[in-house]
């Protein structure tokens, strides 16, 4: 029977940790606030919004909203978000992802200024991840994954890592991440010929597809680590992960719930993030 990795055992440990920078910012009268963008009403959004705001409140982040119907044009909202930019008062931008289709995600995270850039999509922010900058703002759950992971102290280095999914917010970012901790990583998609067999030969897997049920008990090899980063949500509101949890729990070493799991680790790096761009700035003033 595996290990739960607990988010909020995590997540609790982190915010411990950011407890100086915010009474620094308090002793300053500096209020950190993060601004979130939001196109249109998803439901998966909305819960994300409300998380954050859950979260944000326990460490005395200000969180705005600002909400843009479904089919708001490019040019508004990159009007809009450079306003944002400008705007000293707001330490970081977190603009909600997947976008609607007239949008380009490319060109709407080209003009969010990177020190803003909370949850690390600028092409700035995700060059440096490749080229292990860590001082850069990273993508929140990749970086969520990499902290469970070392809280358990998971080794990566020489391990085999099987990450599924290869978006640019999840996936792709986490897999260079990975690489750049010495693992070796596959990374499938929704063409890959025989998930099961990359599967069965991996020492760690995370699963970041959306996909109810897809990671089965007979793909998991005996003593793996399993990841889900998968959130479904039903017509009833239920979540669930990507990992058939109740079976593969028997078989692999440890493993992670949805809900419980990555989701409360990505809102506090999040956070940790608004907290430190609000200290940067505000030490430039001191200086
Ligand atoms: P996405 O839709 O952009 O990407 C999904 C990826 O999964 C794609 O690369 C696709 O090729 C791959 N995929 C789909 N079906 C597959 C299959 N059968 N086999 C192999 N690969 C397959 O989604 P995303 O933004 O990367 O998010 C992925 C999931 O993670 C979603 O459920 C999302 O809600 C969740 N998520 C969770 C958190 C968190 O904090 N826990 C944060 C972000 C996203």
């Amino acid at each position: 029977m595996a290990i739960i990795m607990d988010g909020e055992v995590v997540s609790t440990s982190l915010l411990k940790a950011m407890l100086a920078d915010r009474d620094s910012l308090r002793i300053r009268r500096i209020r950190p606030t993060v601004e979130i963008i939001r196109v249109g009403k998803k439901k998966d959004a909305l819960a994300y919004e409300t998380a954050i705001k859950k979260m944000f409140k326990k460490i005395e982040i200000r969180c705005l909203v600002s909400a843009y119907p479904e089919e708001v044009s490019q040019d508004k909202l990159v009007m809009e978000i450079k306003k944002k930019n400008e705007d000293n008062r707001i330490h970081g931008i977190l603009i909600l992802r997947p976008l609607p289709e007239q949008l380009d995600e490319y060109l709407i995270g080209k003009c969010l200024d990177p020190t803003k850039d909370s949850d690390g999509m600028t092409p700035y922010n995700l060059g440096n991840s490749i080229l292990e900058n860590n001082s850069s703002h990273l993508p929140c759950t990749p970086i969520a994954v990499l902290e469970m992971l070392s809280y358990y102290q998971i080794k990566l280095v020489g391990q085999r890592v099987l990450v599924i999914g290869q978006s640019a917010a999840v996936g792709k970012p986490l897999t260079v991440l990975l690489l750049n901790r010495g693992a070796t990583v596959t990374t499938a998609n929704i063409y890959t010929k025989d998930l099961k067999k990359s599967c069965l030969e991996a020492d760690v897997i995370i699963s970041a597809t959306g996909k109810k049920g897809l990671i089965k008990k007979e793909y998991v090899p005996k003593g793996c680590v399993v990841i889900d980063v998968g959130i479904s949500v039903d017509a009833k509101g239920n979540v669930s992960g990507d990992v058939c949890f109740d079976d593969v729990k028997e078989q692999c070493s440890y493993i992670t719930p949805v809900p419980g799991g990555i989701g409360l680790i990505t809102t506090t790096v999040l956070a940790r993030n608004v907290l430190s761009t609000a200290l940067n700035e505000s030490n430039k003033q001191v200086v």
